[in-house]
């Protein structure tokens, strides 16, 4: 599904990716660990789109949408990615199921498939009752749930999610990983996503892709990351507690 191939990315003339390579496979949740500073969010940013990396190449399905010999990049909104931010940024001004329809609307999507199918979204994540509510009349967890419904409602085959669930407590949290664990897995979806917490990673990944100062350190299951890791930092980073 997504496919980044030595990715060169810098801030002014500070390298924030020196060469990234990884895969997405259809079905497959994929964390980016790493401390602060590695460059998880900024990976995930360049294969959305929203930033401009400087060498390497982005496959989304079968489609280049950055490639570092022409410098030919794909816009964010033809990357057909579904995008899920930490801050949630959600409408203030608009209800719930404006929030969820926004994208759809960009689309053009017309009337009746849109209200179906943001029906079925709130459906899908419990929310059908505060469907005319605005976000601040919700606890952080629905708000949380209305981003991810904003985030997949146009069915994207990839899912981009950045610390999605970090402005949670951490009883909510471990319920919201098991949950958005099961929606992704449910609906065939694919998801990238970034996390600096590595029981998160452990809990709710296929993969683990750890990021050290803009480089791959490590790559594998959970099971494979936490009981072998290749190098001092993986050993450290695995099994602490931060
Ligand atoms: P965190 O968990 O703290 O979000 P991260 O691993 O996601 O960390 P990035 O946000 O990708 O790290 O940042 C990587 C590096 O790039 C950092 O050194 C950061 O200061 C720098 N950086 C990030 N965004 C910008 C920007 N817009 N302009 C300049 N430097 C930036």
């Amino acid at each position: 599904e997504l496919t980044v191939e030595s990715l060169h990315l810098n801030y002014g003339t500070n390298p924030v990716l020196k060469g990234v390579s990884m895969q997405l496979k259809k079905g497959e949740v994929v964390t980016l660990l790493g401390p602060s500073g590695s460059g998880k969010t900024t990976l995930l940013r360049a294969v959305a789109g929203l930033e401009a990396p400087c060498q390497g190449r982005i496959i989304i399905g079968d489609r280049m949408v950055y490639d570092g010999n022409t410098n030919q990049e794909i816009p964010v909104e033809e990357r057909n990615l579904g995008l899920v931010f930490q801050s949630y940024a959600l409408w203030p001004h608009m209800t719930i199921f404006d929030n969820i329809a926004y994208p759809l609307k960009l689309r053009k999507t017309p009337t009746a498939e849109m209200k179906q199918r943001v029906q079925a979204v709130l459906d899908q994540l419990g929310l059908g009752h505060l469907s005319q509510r605005y976000p601040h009349q919700l606890s952080g967890g629905q708000q949380q749930r209305v981003a991810i419904g904003r985030g997949l409602v146009y069915n994207p085959p990839v899912l981009l999610l950045d610390e999605p669930l970090s402005n949670l407590d951490a009883k909510l949290r471990e319920e919201a990983r098991v949950f958005l664990r099961s929606l992704i897995v449910d609906l065939g979806l694919s998801a990238l996503m970034v996390t600096h917490d590595q029981n998160e990673a452990m809990a709710i990944s296929d993969r683990i892709l750890l990021l050290n100062n803009g480089v791959i350190e490590q790559q594998g299951t959970p099971q494979e990351m936490y009981s072998t890791p290749t190098t001092l930092f993986s050993a450290e980073f695995m099994g602490s507690n931060n």
